[in-house]
């Protein structure tokens, strides 16, 4: 826009704004300027989708790994600039400073001869690359992208129509990219709200709410593709666990209907027979009553007899009918018992640990061998870092068992929060915690793992209004050639230790 067109724009703005009896704070300014000036009104940054391309790029070489750190300072700064500059940058022809994004925006510069046809085609790369993360809704965005590569590749490449062909392309993508962005902050809204509604439908059954609870841990940003893993490994569990809950609960039920019908229908059969019975009885009454000799009283005792015995047989038949049923009502109520246990027992095999989300100690084991499968064959770094929390049984005695439940949560979630997406966070036991870092060797695990700690000082727990600051002492191991991850583990616990004795709130590697 030239200097005279964006005075004018500026005064329409002001006009605007006391037409529109709109207070002229610096938002509405930027809302009526921009509305004037034909700029996209872009309320989100797409920051989220940006810093998932940025972490697919490769940093290889010094260049390369300058050009991302730019990418994230720009993304951090929410600055569209910075960002296509770093994007442009990061194939390794131009340094990241404004003069790239210029060089770019005037090709008939100077720099314009540094925009080489292998320049070009690493730019189309990128573009195709980065495709994929913005979705494949958009059949106008992919087809202007796929123009754009095609027209990158050209050997006799025309530069204006490029650079036109970028502009409207960039315009394009941050919309793409806001509304990734905003497609999976729905989705999980939605996921946590179908993960809350399990959970309270089933108050009663408290393994299924711990499943749930963890679910909404586990399904909280930062999210990775390995916690996504972790979600759907979890949901399984808790679905089948529900599914053989409900089947064998049900069978019961039915059996135990069942059951309750034979047993009325026996009482009914009770009461019919003793009202018979008492009838019996007053007839006889009244026929000795009435009768005038011994000789008449006699078949009429004979048919008291009877009737006496009849009944007396009944009743001990139906009792024995009721003492069977009584013992089959007692056997189904230990198997729905004993179904309780189970489901319990199975939920302590799940991979998650209810009240910190974290994995437990199956779950761990699980991670470990994966991880341990991957970075052998990448030949890449492990590290594993142990920490238990300093004076913790003090935490509980001073605010309570529940409290400390709650402080175990809070390092959990700090944890999580701060440690890359790739770490693998588990409880170890009451306590303890194992994280597991891999790509990184053991200077930066320790760094790793003190950054926790700072972090830990920042954040305090809240025992209702009382600050709580949770310390712990950590050791950290690198993983060996040939060595099993458990070993590592081990090695870590012994500098874990090593921490305790030495002062606490310490991190030693090993
Ligand atoms: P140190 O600094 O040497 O580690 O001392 P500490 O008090 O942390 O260690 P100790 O091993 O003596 O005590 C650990 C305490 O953790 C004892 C136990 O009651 C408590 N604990 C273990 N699991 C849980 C849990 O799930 N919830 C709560 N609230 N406390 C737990
Ligand atoms: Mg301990
Ligand atoms: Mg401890």
């Amino acid at each position: 826009m030239s200097e005279k067109k964006s005075f004018e724009t500026a005064r329409e703005t002001l006009k605007q704004l006391t037409l529109r009896k709109l207070a002229p704070t610096p938002v509405n300014y930027k809302a009526v300027y921009n509305e004037i000036a034909g700029i996209p009104a872009l309320e989100h940054f797409p920051a989220q989708e940006l810093r998932s391309i940025a972490t697919s790029l490769q940093a290889k070489t010094p260049g390369q790994q300058r050009q991302k750190g730019l990418l994230e300072s720009a993304i951090d700064r929410m600055n569209w600039d910075g960002v296509r500059a770093a994007f442009v940058a990061y194939a390794g022809f131009l340094p990241a400073n404004t003069e790239s994004a210029a060089a770019l925006a005037s090709p008939t510069g100077e720099a314009s001869a540094a925009l080489t046809p292998d320049f070009l085609a690493q730019m189309g790369r990128l573009i195709e690359y980065a495709q994929p993360a913005l979705g494949v809704d958009d059949e106008r965005f992919i087809a202007q992208s796929k123009q754009l590569i095609t027209a990158l590749k050209q050997p006799d490449i025309d530069i204006t129509a490029v650079k036109l062909m970028l502009i409207n392309y960039s315009h394009r993508l941050s919309f793409a990219a806001e509304d990734q962005a905003e497609i999976k902050g729905a989705l999980l809204k939605l996921l946590h709200l179908v993960f809350e509604n399990i959970g309270d439908l089933s108050l009663d059954e408290q393994w299924l709410k711990g499943q749930m609870d963890a679910l909404k841990a586990a399904s909280s940003p930062p999210l990775s593709l390995r916690r996504l893993d972790d979600v759907e490994s979890l949901l399984k569990d808790a679905i089948s666990k529900q599914k053989d809950a409900k089947q064998k609960a049900s069978l019961a039920h039915t059996e135990m209907r069942q059951m309750l019908v034979a047993f009325i229908d026996r009482l009914a059969q009770i009461s019919q027979s003793t009202g018979s019975f008492q009838a019996k009885m007053e007839e006889s009454a009244r026929l000795i009553e009435n009768a005038r000799s011994i000789d008449e009283i006699a078949p009429v005792l004979k048919d008291v007899v009877g009737a006496t015995r009849t009944i007396a047989h009944e009743t001990l038949a139906t009792r024995d009918e009721l003492q069977s049923m009584r013992e089959q009502a007692n056997s189904r109520q230990a198997e729905i018992a004993k179904l309780h246990q189970e489901l319990d027992r199975i939920s302590t095999q799940s991979r998650h640990d209810p009240l910190t989300g974290a994995l437990n100690r199956r779950g761990l084991e699980e991670a470990l061998e994966k991880e341990i499968s991957t970075v052998r064959r990448k030949e890449r770094p492990l590290s594993v870092g142990l920490l238990d929390i300093d004076n913790f049984k003090a935490l509980n005695d001073a605010l309570g068992h529940d409290m400390g439940d709650g402080a175990l949560a809070h390092l959990a979630q700090v944890a999580r929060e701060c440690m890359r997406p790739q770490d693998t966070l588990a409880r170890y036991g009451g306590e303890e915690f194992v994280i597991l870092l891999p790509d990184t060797e053991l200077e930066n695990a320790i760094e790793a793992m003190t950054r926790l700690q700072r972090e830990l000082t920042k954040r305090f727990f809240m025992a209702g209004t009382e600050k709580v600051l949770i310390t712990f002492s950590a050791g950290v191991a690198q993983l060996n050639n040939e060595e099993p991850g458990m070993d590592a583990i081990r090695r870590a616990d012994q500098a874990m230790y090593l921490a305790k004795r030495a002062g606490k709130n310490r991190v030693l590697g090993t």
